[in-house]
C-alpha cells in the first residue's frame, strides 16, 4: 500500500518503511521525537532495507505529515511506504536493536552516509569549558562526524564500525539512551573518558609547523602532511621529501575571513567551502602564500576545517581564545594540507604503515587509535559555469549514489587507468567509489581492490555483470576479466559521454564530445578529441580532432616539446624545430623519425594543449598530468577571438592554423594562450553545432579531462547556448577519468538488461 495515507486507514496502527540515507544520521531519534510529539506508541528500528517503524495512536496522520516534512540534516529519504495494520495496544515508543545484515536475495537497500564536517552544536561543545567534550578531538553527534570511512558493513551500528572497541562510559551511554539528546543513538558518540585519543597535543603540532617542520596527521580518511603555507622553505622542503616537483598543493585555513587574505572566493565558492562535505574548492589565488604551494598557477585549492582536530589546531594557533572566537576571526595560520602519499602512491591510513612510510617525510607523526576502515582523499570541487562540479570525488561525497532513473541489473564497472574509481549499481542507483588514483604502483592496486570490496560490503550486493575499458592491458581490465562475470568492454570516450548522460538523467541518445588525454579507440588508435553519439550501450564516432604524431609514444605525454615538434611536422615546418626547441637534445632525432613518418598518431585534445604550450614556450616538460594545459590556462585573462584559427571538414576539426600562427609569429606567452583558448572555443562550438544540426540533437554532453580547464568549459558552454544548444556539464561526477566507471556501468546496464530479464524469467519458470 505504498503512498497510503493514515486517513485511508480504519486501523489506528501504521507500518512505515523508509529507504535512502536513513542510517547513522539520527533518523531513529528523530522518529522517536515526533512520535513523542503526537503521543504515539510503537517502535523504530534499522534493518537491511533502511528504517522500519510502527506507530499507534490517534494522531498517526499528523505524525506521517511531520515525517514527510522534516528530516535530520544528513538524511535523504528516497521512498516511504505506508501500510495500515491492526492495533497492538503497546505502550510507549521504543528504539529497537537493528535486524541483522542483508538477506542473501540482495534485498539490502540501505546505505551509509558520507562523512560530514563537525556540526555547529558540536563546535559549541568543543569550545565550551563546561562541556565534557571541551577540546576533545573526536566530538561528534548524529548530525556530524565520520561514517563511510569507519564502517565495514551494514547496518550502520557501532559494532560494525571502528568505534566498536570503545566502550561507552556512563555519561556517553546516558546520552546515547536519552531521547532528548543530540547523541541519542549516535553510533559515534565518545568522550575523553571513553573514546579515541590523539597521541600528541594540538599545541605541539602547531609549534612544530610554526618552526617549519612537516607534520603527518591522521585525519578522517587518511594521513595528511601539514606545513606552514606561508613559508617557502617549508613548502619547498615538503616538495623535496614527497618527491613532488610541481603539482599544486591544497591549503587549509580557519574560516572565510582567513581565506579572503590569500584568495578571492565568489559567493558560490564561499558557500561551497562551507558545505558539510568540506571539499577542497579551487578558486582564484591572490598569490600571497609561498610560491611553491601552486607554482605558475593562478588558482589555489582551499578547504576549511572539517574534523574537531583541525579546529583545535587553529584554536591553538590563535593563542587559545575563550569560547568559539577561533571560528570566525581571521587567523594567519594557513597550512598546506596534502594527502600523505609518498611518491604518488595512495594516501596512508594505517598506523604501522604511517610509521614505516612517512618517517622519511614527516618530522612528527600524529596518530590516534580510531582506525580508518576505508581510506578517502579529500574531494576537490570548483564552481564551473555557475554551479559546483566535482574534480575529484572522495571524502564527504562517497558513497552518495547517482539515481539512474530505473531499476536494472547490478553491474560493477572498473573504470580506466588514471584517476581510477569503481562503480557498483544496485536497484536504480549507481554508487561510485572514492577516488583511488592512478593504477601504476602496487599500493594503488591494493587500494583498488580494497575500495571495490568495501563498496560491495557496505552495499551488500553481488554484481551479475561487469564492465571495463577497451584497453586490454589496463590493470582494471584484467581485474574485470578475473571476476568471471559477463563483461562489456566500453570505449573510453563513449564512457565519458555516457557518464554525463547518466548523471543528467538522459534516457535516450545524446551527442557528446570527450576532450581528453588518452583512450583507446575501437581501431586501437590513441583517441582523445572525439565527437560521439551515445545511446544505451551503442555509440558512433561522428568526428574527431585532426591527428598529430604522438612523437615518442608515452614520452610525448610527459614532454610537451615532443608534441611541439609533432605540430611542426603537421605544419610542414620541421626545419624550425632546432630553433624553437634548442634545449631538447633529442629534437634532431625526433625530427628524423617524423620525416620518415614513423610515428603513431593521436586525436588527443590533451596533446594538442601540450603542442600549443610547447610552441608558446610555456611548458616543455611536465612533472604532473595536465601541467602544460594548466599553465597555459593560468596565463589567460580572457580568451581572444582569432578568426581562421581552425578548419572543419567532414567532422574533422583541425587547429593547425592557430598552431601555425603561434609557431611563426611568436606572439608572446599570454597572447598565445588567449588566442589558443579563443580558437578552441570557437572551433569546438562550430564543430558541435554542425553535428547537432546533422543529427537533430540539442543536448550536448561535455566530457573528458580537458573540461577541467574552466576557460574552455565555460567558454564552450556559453558559445553552445548562444547557438541554441543545451550543454550538459559534468557536476556530480568528475568530467575526467574519475567518471569513466559510471559511464561504463550505465552502458553495461543497457547492454545486459535483456539478458538480466531473460535470466529472471527463466528462474520464474
Ligand atoms: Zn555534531
Ligand atoms: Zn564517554
Amino acid at each position: 500500500m505504498a503512498g497510503a495515507t493514515a486517513r485511508d486507514c480504519s486501523a489506528s496502527r501504521l507500518r512505515v518503511r523508509l529507504r535512502g540515507t536513513v542510517q547513522g544520521v539520527g533518523f531513529r531519534p528523530f522518529v522517536h521525537s515526533i512520535a513523542a510529539r503526537y503521543g504515539l506508541s510503537g517502535f523504530v528500528r534499522n534493518d537491511s532495507e533502511g528504517v522500519l517503524l510502527e506507530v499507534e495512536g490517534v494522531s498517526c496522520a499528523e505524525f506521517l505529515e511531520a515525517l514527510r516534512r522534516e528530516t535530520p540534516p544528513l538524511a535523504s529519504v528516497d521512498g516511504i511506504d505506508v501500510e495500515c495494520i491492526g492495533a497492538r495496544g503497546d505502550t510507549g515508543f521504543s528504539i529497537l536493536e537493528s535486524a541483522g545484515p542483508g538477506d542473501p536475495a540482495g534485498r539490502t537497500r540501505t546505505r551509509i552516509a558520507a562523512d560530514a564536517a563537525t556540526c555547529a552544536a558540536c563546535l559549541d561543545d568543543l569550545f565550551d569549558p563546561a562541556s565534557r567534550f571541551h577540546l576533545y578531538p573526536f566530538v561528534t553527534c548524529t548530525h556530524c562526524g565520520p561514517r563511510f570511512t569507519i564502517a565495514s558493513s551494514l547496518p550502520f551500528d557501532r559494532m560494525r564500525t571502528s568505534m566498536a572497541r570503545f566502550h561507552m562510559c556512563r555519561d556517553c551511554a546516558r546520552d546515547y539512551r536519552d531521547s532528548g539528546s543530540r547523541r541519542f543513538h549516535a553510533e559515534t558518540v565518545a568522550c575523553p573518558a571513553c573514546g579515541p585519543r590523539l597521541d600528541h597535543d594540538p599545541a605541539a603540532i602547531v609549534t612544530a609547523i610554526r618552526a617549519g617542520k612537516i607534520v603527518a596527521v591522521k585525519g578522517i580518511g587518511g594521513y595528511h602532511l601539514l606545513c606552514d603555507a606561508r613559508s617557502e622553505a617549508a613548502v619547498a622542503e615538503l616538495r623535496r621529501r614527497k618527491a613532488r616537483d610541481a603539482k599544486p598543493f591544497a591549503v587549509m585555513a580557519a574560516n572565510a575571513a582567513s581565506v579572503a587574505r590569500f584568495a578571492e572566493a565568489s559567493d558560490a565558492e564561499a558557500e561551497l567551502l562551507k558545505h558539510r562535505s568540506r571539499p577542497i574548492v579551487v578558486m582564484k589565488s591572490r598569490g600571497s602564500l609561498a610560491p611553491s604551494v601552486a607554482p605558475r598557477l593562478n588558482r589555489i585549492g582551499i578547504m576549511l576545517p572539517y574534523a574537531p582536530l583541525h579546529h583545535l589546531l587553529f584554536h591553538a594557533a590563535a593563542g587559545f581564545p575563550s569560547g568559539g572566537a577561533t571560528l570566525e576571526a581571521a587567523n594567519d595560520f594557513v597550512v598546506v594540507s596534502t594527502s600523505a602519499n609518498p611518491g604518488g602512491e595512495p594516501l596512508v591510513f594505517d598506523d604501522s604503515d604511517a610509521k614505516r612510510r612517512l618517517s622519511g617525510v614527516a618530522d612528527l607523526i600524529v596518530g590516534h587509535n580510531r582506525a580508518i576502515v576505508a581510506r578517502a582523499d579529500d574531494s576537490v570541487m570548483a564552481v564551473v559555469d555557475g554551479a559546483p562540479a566535482f574534480l575529484r570525488r572522495a571524502r564527504g561525497a562517497a558513497p552518495e549514489p547517482i539515481d539512474l532513473g530505473a531499476e536494472g541489473p547490478s553491474v560493477v564497472a572498473f573504470g580506466a587507468h588514471l584517476k581510477s574509481t569503481v562503480t557498483v549499481t544496485r536497484g536504480r542507483e549507481a554508487f561510485i567509489s572514492q577516488h583511488i588514483g592512478d593504477l601504476d604502483n602496487a599500493e594503488s592496486l591494493r587500494f583498488f581492490e580494497e575500495a571495490y570490496r568495501h563498496l560491495l560490503s557496505i552495499l551488500a550486493v553481488t554484481p551479475e555483470f561487469a564492465a571495463c575499458d577497451l584497453h586490454p592491458d589496463f590493470f582494471s581490465t584484467r581485474f574485470a576479466e578475473e571476476t568471471g562475470l559477463p563483461l562489456l568492454r566500453v570505449q573510453h570516450h563513449a564512457a565519458h559521454v555516457a557518464a554525463i548522460a547518466a548523471e543528467h538523467g538522459v534516457k535516450d541518445k545524446v551527442l557528446g564530445v570527450a576532450l581528453d588525454g588518452y583512450g583507446m579507440g575501437d581501431d586501437r588508435g590513441a583517441w582523445g578529441g572525439e565527437m560521439l553519439l551515445v545511446g544505451g550501450a551503442r555509440w558512433r564516432r561522428l568526428g574527431h580532432l585532426a591527428p598529430l604524431a604522438l612523437a615518442g609514444g608515452d614520452r610525448a605525454a610527459r614532454e610537451p616539446w615532443r608534441m611541439g615538434v609533432a605540430a611542426l611536422a603537421a605544419l610542414g615546418r620541421l626545419d624550425a624545430a632546432p630553433r624553437l626547441f634548442p634545449h631538447a637534445p633529442l629534437a634532431g632525432q625526433l625530427v628524423e623519425t617524423l620525416r620518415r613518418g614513423a610515428s603513431i598518431r593521436t586525436t588527443s585534445m590533451g596533446r594538442l594543449f601540450d603542442a600549443a604550450a610547447a610552441l608558446a614556450g610555456v611548458c616543455l616538460e611536465q612533472r604532473y598530468e595536465g601541467q602544460a594545459a594548466m599553465e597555459l590556462e593560468a596565463l589567460v585573462r580572457a580568451p581572444r577571438c582569432f578568426p581562421g584559427g581552425f578548419r572543419l571538414s567532414a567532422g574533422v576539426l583541425d587547429f593547425t592554423p592557430i598552431l601555425s600562427f603561434i609557431a611563426t609569429e611568436r606572439p608572446g606567452q599570454r597572447v598565445a594562450a588567449e588566442i589558443f583558448h579563443g580558437a578552441l572555443i570557437e572551433g569546438c562550438a562550430t564543430w558541435i553545432e554542425a553535428a547537432a544540426r546533422a543529427n537533430g540533437e540539442t543536448r550536448i554532453a561535455l566530457g573528458g579531462g580537458c573540461m577541467m580547464n574552466r576557460i574552455l568549459s565555460e567558454g564552450l558552454a556559453q558559445a553552445l547556448r548562444a547557438r541554441g544548444l543545451s550543454p550538459l556539464v559534468a557536476r556530480t561526477v568528475p568530467c575526467n577519468d574519475g567518471g569513466v566507471s559510471l559511464g561504463q556501468a550505465a552502458m553495461a546496464r543497457a547492454a545486459f538488461a535483456a539478458e538480466a530479464t531473460e535470466k529472471e524469467s527463466a528462474s520464474c519458470v
